[in-house]
């Protein structure tokens, strides 16, 4: 059984373990094909949602690991999903701008949370420093902590935008020691992404818990200290 008693410093991830964005998402999504127009070229919703979401996740795959900047990931989900569903009667690239600034402004306003993620912060700051990191955009997920009401919880945001290196390569784990003067050893990484959390923390000699919202197969996440599938779990451990 691992032992917790040194541990000091919390950081958890914001997309997917704290703020719902799977279902955030889904709602600013719809958001975005209503207020442009969209069914106009793409009558049926659910064929938009799934060009935009499969190419969504394969750009943010390139940017976890540095290939590809934020501005062309912003751009080109939204420019790429715009030309297979038939639009081209206009800038693609700048229609696309124009829509994925709504989408993120819109986005960034919604406040629902996971399952017990309140009642998790609200315990953990009674007993360790609490911080979020995340690879999100620092305006965006600033907000987020806004309207969703858990700033307060929150003592340092810490972002790749900050320092310029995504979860998971190493740097951005040493630049969140820094920023908050914490130590490797008491230090524990709470994300529901097996690469970029549990491993780039475990590589950074962090201790690691799985929060399995996208059921990862247990007996493949050996760089997990903990697995839970509720956030509720973590205050038995910690
Ligand atoms: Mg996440």
């Amino acid at each position: 059984m691992k032992d917790w008693s040194n541990i000091k410093t919390v950081f958890v991830d914001l997309d997917d373990t704290i703020w719902w964005f799977t279902e955030n998402s889904k709602v600013a999504l719809r958001h975005v094909y209503d207020r442009f127009g969209l069914a106009k070229y793409s009558p049926e919703y659910n064929l938009f949602r799934d060009i935009y979401a499969a190419k969504n996740h394969e750009l943010w795959d390139l940017y976890h690991y540095g290939k590809i900047e934020k501005d062309f990931l912003v751009t080109e989900r939204f420019r790429y999903t715009l030309e297979q569903i038939g639009v081209n009667n206009c800038d693609l690239r700048k229609f696309a701008e124009e829509i994925d600034d709504e989408y993120l402004f819109y986005l960034s306003s919604l406040g629902l949370l996971l399952p017990g993620a309140k009642e998790l912060l609200e315990y953990l700051v009674t007993k360790y420093d609490v911080n979020i990191l995340s690879n999100g955009f620092q305006e965006v997920q600033l907000r987020k902590l806004r309207s969703s009401g858990i700033e307060h919880y929150i003592h340092h945001l810490v972002l790749s935008d900050d320092c310029g290196i995504t979860k998971p390569l190493p740097g951005i784990f040493e630049y969140a020691l820094k920023r908050t003067g914490a130590t490797a050893e008491t230090t524990v990484m709470i994300g529901d992404n097996y690469d970029a959390d549990v491993q780039g923390a475990k590589n950074a000699g962090w201790h690691t818990i799985l929060f399995n919202l996208k059921n990862f197969d247990r007996n493949n996440v050996p760089d997990a200290d903990v697995v839970v599938d509720k956030l509720e779990e973590i205050k038995s451990i910690l």
